[in-house]
């Protein structure tokens, strides 16, 4: 049969789902659910079923799915210029560099696609500030990491993951890094006594590990710890950053301006793998033309998307809107009165409940109640679920959800 023969009109979802597991890498374990079409906070299935999205592809679509303004965006300059490399200007490129360092108060943007592209641009850049301006010597440099950590997938950045899911089978890795544990800053301050260390990469919540929220403090903690021993900052706010903690950035809590802030996901509103990162003039410049790129970073689709997608985020308050919405979401879950919640935790938008194991059923099973009840929610490990929808959600739809959560814990508990 040839490939377009393969798609037909009168599919179901289960045509679909054996479609990708007989093509498809097997690299996924997705809820079976086959979805067709998305709008604001909702996802609707092939057959028609509506669903609450609280998961917002990993926090891409903080705007919502196919917000109107990004989607013009999208479309017309689609039609115009997409991609010219960077052997060359365009029109598009300097515009969006001068609105994302004015957005987020920095120097110089380098702009790249995946999450994981960024971190590795952000290791690049303090390993080769560490020779340049740090003083240590070639290849001596190292970076403090987080246990716990997720940063993305290559293979430097499994070399820093403590996760064996991660790294296991994959080596042998990337020297260079230090773990210490997360929200322990008695840790950094050990490890920040090697001379040789040159940055500090960490999530301001980290959300892979299951949306661990660190202690007030740390964040500025380890901020001033890493000053005192000239090392850089490094916030990988792919996930938390752009509104979905209830601020712009998860640092803004305490206050903490990164020297290296790694943002990803939400810079698209979910159309199209767009990844920055930002720092002075110090920092940024030691990278010189010819030593870091990428085909597709900073091209004109992406610079016009990535403009739309931060003014969603500002002219519709977006910021606040999730940290009012995270504080009655957290309030209500903590009513609902289950042996199977353990906890409920998070800030703004970001959050998860820890599920206790009961009659055999895990948080699995509750994910799949919750999906036939109409709102899609993923475990991250084994027993934690993430709670992360489009901040464009409005109070009513709030309670609307956590109605759909509570009779699913409800009906899962009497099985
Ligand atoms: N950094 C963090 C904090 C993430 O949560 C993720 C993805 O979930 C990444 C990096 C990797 O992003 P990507 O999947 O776009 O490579």
């Amino acid at each position: 049969m040839a490939p377009k023969d393969l798609v037909q009109v009168d599919m179901t979802s289960k045509d679909y789902m054996e479609l990708e597991e007989k093509y498809g890498a097997h690299n996924y374990h997705p809820l079976p659910v086959v979805l067709a079409r998305g709008e604001g906070v909702y996802l609707w299935d092939v057959e028609g079923k509506r669903y609450y999205d609280f998961l917002s592809a990993y926090s891409a679509v903080n705007q919502g799915h196919c917000h109107p303004k990004i989607i013009e965006a999208l479309t017309s300059q689609a039609q115009t210029l997409t991609l010219t490399s960077r052997a060359f200007f365009n029109n598009c490129l300097g515009e969006y560099e001068k609105y994302v360092t004015e957005f987020f108060g920095y120097d110089k943007v380098l702009p790249m696609n995946s999450g994981a592209e960024a971190d590795e641009t952000a290791l690049k850049l303090c390993r080769r500030w560490a020779y340049e301006k740090k003083g240590i010597k070639d290849n001596q440099a190292k970076i403090i990491v987080c246990e716990g950590n997720f940063h993305g997938r290559t293979i430097t950045i499994i070399s820093m993951s403590t996760d064996p899911d991660s790294y296991k089978g994959f080596g042998p890795y990337t020297p260079g890094f230090i773990k210490i544990p997360y929200n322990d800053l008695n840790a950094l301050k050990n490890a920040l006594e090697d001379p040789d260390v040159a940055g500090f990469l960490v999530e301001p919540i980290q959300g892979e590990a299951g949306v661990f929220v660190p202690d007030e403090g740390y964040l500025s903690g380890a901020y001033r710890l890493c000053k005192e021993k000239n090392v850089l900052f490094i916030a990988d706010e792919v996930q938390t950053g752009i509104a979905r903690t209830g601020r712009l950035l998860a640092c803004d809590y305490e206050s903490v301006r990164p020297d290296i802030l790694i943002l990803g996901k939400a810079l698209s509103g979910g159309t199209m793998p767009i990844s920055a990162v930002l720092a002075d003039d110090e920092v940024m410049l030691t990278i010189k033309p010819g030593e870091h790129g990428s085909t597709f970073g900073g091209n004109p689709l992406a610079s016009k998307v990535a403009i739309a997608s931060l003014k969603v985020v500002k002219d519709e308050n977006l910021a606040s809107r999730a940290f009012e919405l995270g504080e009655v979401f957290r309030d209500e879950l903590r009513k609902i009165n289950s042996d199977m919640i353990e906890l409920v935790r998070g800030k703004g938008l970001l959050n998860a409940m820890i599920i206790r194991p009961m009659n055999g059923k895990e948080a699995w099973d509750v994910c799949l109640k919750m999906r036939d009840n109409g709102l899609l929610a993923k475990p991250t490990h084994q027993h934690i679920i993430r709670f992360a929808p489009p901040l464009v959600m409005t109070k009513d739809q709030v309670m609307e959800a956590v109605d759909i959560i509570r009779s699913s814990i409800e009906e899962i508990s009497r099985l």
